[in-house]
């Protein structure tokens, strides 16, 4: 079948709830996808940062396949041989103490906002059903319905409701806000290092040095939602290293399988996590052998391949780059590590054209909302294979 006949097929069976572009992938090795009729691209969205070790890491596919053969599921009534050596792994490369497996990020997410109200009533003696979660705005955290009852966009929202309360919105990268927004009742601060699917916004330097000094002060638990930010993508293990904190929970997600297989975690930096007893939080699929040995195989990766030193040179590289692109509509190049962006001005007619363009010319991008580009390619990614994209992304926005 060509491309045309699988594009029917999705249409004509599939929910529209997503506007893809019109490439039907096959196969893909490293930074490279291949399409049905035979064409080859570069990925510079690398599934929303979920495949971060590169398509088909042959490590990961070599932990997966082992593990297909031996076990895949238990549920979590017993218990297996992959969850504990996880467990300690991920504490010991990310500083923490205690870790919760789930399998989407929207599930990790939901799995912080039950820990943390739980916590508020038990530990820290908030009135039951008053706490408050403060969270900024153009966040995005998911698409289940209480995350999108904090969500402020409205295509995440409309026709959605009756939406779940205890929420309250401020702006991104104001720490005077969230100061402003505590009271006794609040109960967490969750928030994204650097917002990624509102565009690669990168928030004012100290602001999460700020942000970690205020929730101390008020005993409220700091949530940072890096599950596109974290796991090398930004040049370090996790964003918040950026600026030398540590936060309560970390929610990741996405690279965290390489891309193999939906596994999630929220780590706990705090005793948060231990108010959550037997019985009152699970999932069938979550701390599965078979997730568990694909994210002990794509944190291995990680570390011993240098993806995260790669993710730091070159982003940097690669950003330099973008910004030799000579267009008055494009009001900005930014971004930190391998995730990166390009914002065109309103009057640029969207960043959709150039999209449709770039996979002409071999390269695989996704605008996010409306003007921006992001360049998210795997962290596996060569300076050859950058000066190869650059080649063909520097004349076509410049036009
Ligand atoms: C992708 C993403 C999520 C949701 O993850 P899913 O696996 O799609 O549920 C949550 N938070 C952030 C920051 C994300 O980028």
């Amino acid at each position: 079948m060509k491309s045309d006949q699988f594009i029917l097929l999705e249409d004509e069976y599939g929910a529209h709830n997503y506007k893809p572009l019109d490439v039907v992938i096959e196969r893909g090795e490293g930074v490279w996808v291949w399409d049905v009729d035979g064409r080859k691209y570069m990925d510079c969205l690398s599934a929303y940062s979920a495949v971060n070790q590169g398509h088909c890491n042959p490590k990961i596919m070599a932990a997966m396949f082992e593990q297909a053969r031996r076990l895949t599921l238990t549920s979590r009534a017993f218990r297996n041989d992959q969850l504990g050596p996880l467990y300690k792994e991920l504490c010991e490369l990310t500083n923490s103490h205690k870790v919760l497996p789930m399998n989407s990020g929207a599930e990790a997410v939901e799995t912080a906002i039950k820990a943390v109200r739980k916590w508020g009533y038990q530990v820290k003696g908030v009135p039951e059903d008053k706490a408050e979660i403060i969270v900024c705005r153009n966040n995005f955290h998911g698409r289940t319905i209480t995350i999108v009852s904090f969500s402020t966009d409205p295509t995440s929202t409309a026709g959605f409701g009756p939406f779940t309360p205890g929420f309250k919105v401020i702006d991104f990268g104001d720490a005077a806000a969230l100061e402003a927004a505590i009271t006794k009742n609040t109960v967490a601060f969750l928030v994204e290092p650097i917002q990624g699917e509102a565009g690669v916004v990168i928030p004012p330097k100290g602001y999460l040095k700020d942000v970690r000094r205020i929730c101390d002060e008020h005993n409220v638990v700091l949530i940072l939602d890096e599950i596109q930010t974290g796991l090398g993508r930004t040049g370090k293990l996790l964003a918040e290293e950026h600026e030398g904190i540590e936060a309560d929970l970390t929610l990741i997600g996405k690279a965290l399988s390489g891309g193999f297989y939906p596994v999630s975690a929220v780590l706990s930096n705090t005793e948060v996590l231990g108010v959550l007893k037997p019985g009152e939080h699970g999932s069938t699929f979550g701390g599965n052998p078979l997730a568990c040995a694909v994210a002990r195989a794509a944190l291995k990766v990680l570390k011993e391949d240098g993806l995260i030193e790669n993710a730091a040179t070159l982003g940097e590289y690669f950003k330099e780059g973008l910004k030799k692109i000579d267009n008055p509509k494009i009001k900005e190049v930014r971004g930190r590590g391998l995730l990166l962006a390009v914002e065109f001005s309103d009057d640029a007619g969207g960043a959709r054209q150039y999209c449709e363009r770039l996979k002409d010319a071999g390269l695989l991008c996704k605008e996010t909302h409306e003007t921006i580009i992001r360049f998210a390619p795997p962290l596996v990614i060569t300076k050859d294979n950058i000066d190869w994209a650059l080649e063909r992304i520097i004349p076509i926005l410049s036009e």
